[in-house]
């Protein structure tokens, strides 16, 4: 057993999973958070008998998650309940078409085939570029460090690397496989699971609509936040020091080693490995460096939630909804080129009670509604907020969505400045750097940091990337540096 003390900064996912992990491999481990709450991103809200979930409201690669369970010696399925949802999502497009996009083959082959009948062939063809994507992926960039030359393992995956409509743009692989505009804009979504542009990022991201088509979309029952408590409880019961309410204002090294962290108390935590949960970004501050901020034009998406309890039920909705704009590339030009809240938004919806009574009171509905919105640091004050309400509220009624006016009887608004506030991300950028152009997509801040030895980083601001599955890994490749670079 070793006695080496570690301090994880933050108590997002992946500070808690690194955590975790660490304890499970024999550290003493402190986890210090700067709020009152763990989880970070993944945050609920309770309201008038409503519970809304804050950030996530979808799980994917669920063997991820089972993953971390097994590495601390327990079943995720003793703790935790998955829900497969499905069908997947209700689309509502501008000209007044709907349909349901599900892994129910036979429907949604027949649903393609009424759209466009070449674009069950294309369909199939573009699941079949995701799939190699994702072989690719998964035995190279999401299980290693991207620092490290390539093993046996990443040259055997190098089988599965697609020559043609993998490097080229994001949106050019989907028009190259989809005729019908409908399919074209559906799949043109997915880039935004990672808060960037179909129309700038790579296609190699056809790995994301194939991950949620070939092992499901999942909501965990209760609401995605028992995920939160529960590894809090398993963290707490083997013995790792949970520290609320205590920001690290510095991380403290001698001779190019970390050597432990410094509180906003003034206290000091002495550590032989610091894992930074936090946004890479905020490192050089805490090494007592100069850094610049995230340049605005590397940011990623951010977003304007509203959290809306609803006295009556709405069985027109699914558990995911989207009502799309009517021009998707003119959205994206105002979200990343002119940096404005679109005049036409595309809304999601997320009705979870569909899934999981438990999140609303009977006979009512607990809505997580939310726009793209760009990550600027300009603030949102009542009139913007409502002026973006109003372009939210228009195109979900001109997508067929029902009039809930006057049976609202919850709301909280979420703008991208309270998310830079409450997550320190600079203007409120959900996933860090966006992943335009196919170098910055798959290149994020490693998980061992070259200037200070014994420093380590797990979460959406490092390696691989961000999204719930996605900061577990890099909980993961963190952690095994860790066993690799500081036990010996
Ligand atoms: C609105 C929204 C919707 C999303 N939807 C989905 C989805 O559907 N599916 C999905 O998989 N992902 C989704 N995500 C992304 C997902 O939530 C994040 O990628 C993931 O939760 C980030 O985890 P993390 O480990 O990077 O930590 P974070 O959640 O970023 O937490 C970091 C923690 O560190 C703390 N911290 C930072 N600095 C310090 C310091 N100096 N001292 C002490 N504490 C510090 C912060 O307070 C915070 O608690 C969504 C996110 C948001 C916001």
């Amino acid at each position: 057993m070793s006695s080496r003390t570690a301090v994880v900064i933050g108590g997002g996912l992946g500070g808690i999973a690194a955590a975790l992990r660490l304890s499970a491999a024999g550290w003493r481990v402190t986890l210090c958070e700067q709020h009152s709450r763990l989880g970070g991103k993944m945050g609920e809200w309770r309201s008038e008998g409503f519970r809304f979930d804050t950030g996530p409201s979808l799980i994917t690669m669920p063997w991820v998650f089972e993953d971390l369970f097994a590495a601390v010696g327990l079943r995720m399925k003793d703790h935790l309940e998955l829900l497969p949802v499905r069908p997947l999502a209700r689309y509502a497009f501008a000209d007044g078409l709907k349909f349901d996009y599900t892994t129910d083959m036979p429907t949604w082959f027949e649903t393609l085939r009424q759209l466009d009948p070449a674009d069950v062939d294309g369909f199939l063809r573009y699941m079949h570029l995701g799939a190699r994507l994702y072989e690719l992926s998964r035995r190279t960039f999401l299980r290693r460090p991207l620092t490290d030359p390539p093993d046996r393992e990443a040259w055997a995956a190098m089988a599965h690397l697609p020559l043609r409509h993998a490097w080229g743009s994001y949106n050019s692989a989907v028009e190259h496989h989809f005729r019908d505009p409908h399919l074209r804009q559906l799949f043109n979504r997915y880039p935004t699971y990672v808060g960037s542009s179909p129309y700038q990022c790579p296609a190699t991201l056809t790995l994301i609509p194939y991950i949620e088509y070939a092992f499901g979309g999942y909501h965990i029952q209760g609401g995605l936040y028992r995920l939160v408590e529960c590894l809090a409880d398993i963290a707490r019961a083997r013995g790792i020091e949970i520290l609320l309410e205590s920001p690290v204002t510095a991380i403290e090294h001698r001779q190019r080693r970390v050597t432990g962290v410094r509180l906003a108390s003034g206290a000091t935590l002495p550590a032989d490995a610091v894992v930074l949960n936090g946004d890479a970004s905020t490192a050089p501050k805490l090494l007592g460096l100069s850094a610049a901020p995230l340049p605005v034009s590397e940011r990623s998406l951010s977003g304007l939630i509203f959290l809306v309890g609803v006295r009556r039920p709405l069985p027109e909705l699914l558990h995911h909804n989207v009502y799309f704009s009517a021009d998707y590339a003119d959205e994206f030009r105002a979200l990343f080129d002119t940096r404005t809240f679109p005049d036409d938004p595309t809304v999601y919806v997320s009705a979870p009670s569909r899934s999981d009574p438990t999140c609303a009171p009977p006979s009512g509905e607990a809505l997580f509604i939310m726009a793209n919105a760009p990550a600027s640091d300009l603030p949102w004050d009542a009139a913007g907020i409502a002026h973006a309400r109003s372009r939210i509220m228009e195109r979900l009624q001109a997508n067929g969505f029902p009039d809930i006016a006057s049976d609202i009887v919850a709301e909280r608004v979420i703008t991208p400045r309270d998310m830079a506030q409450r997550y320190g991300m600079p203007g409120g950028a959900i996933y860090g750097a966006h992943s335009h152009g196919w170098k910055r997509a798959f290149w994020r801040p490693p998980n061992r940091d070259p200037r200070c030895r014994g420093l380590y980083y797990a979460g959406g601001g490092s390696h691989p990337g961000g999204g719930t599955p996605i900061v577990l890994l890099s909980a993961h490749i963190a952690t095994e540096l860790i066993q690799a670079h500081e036990t010996t």
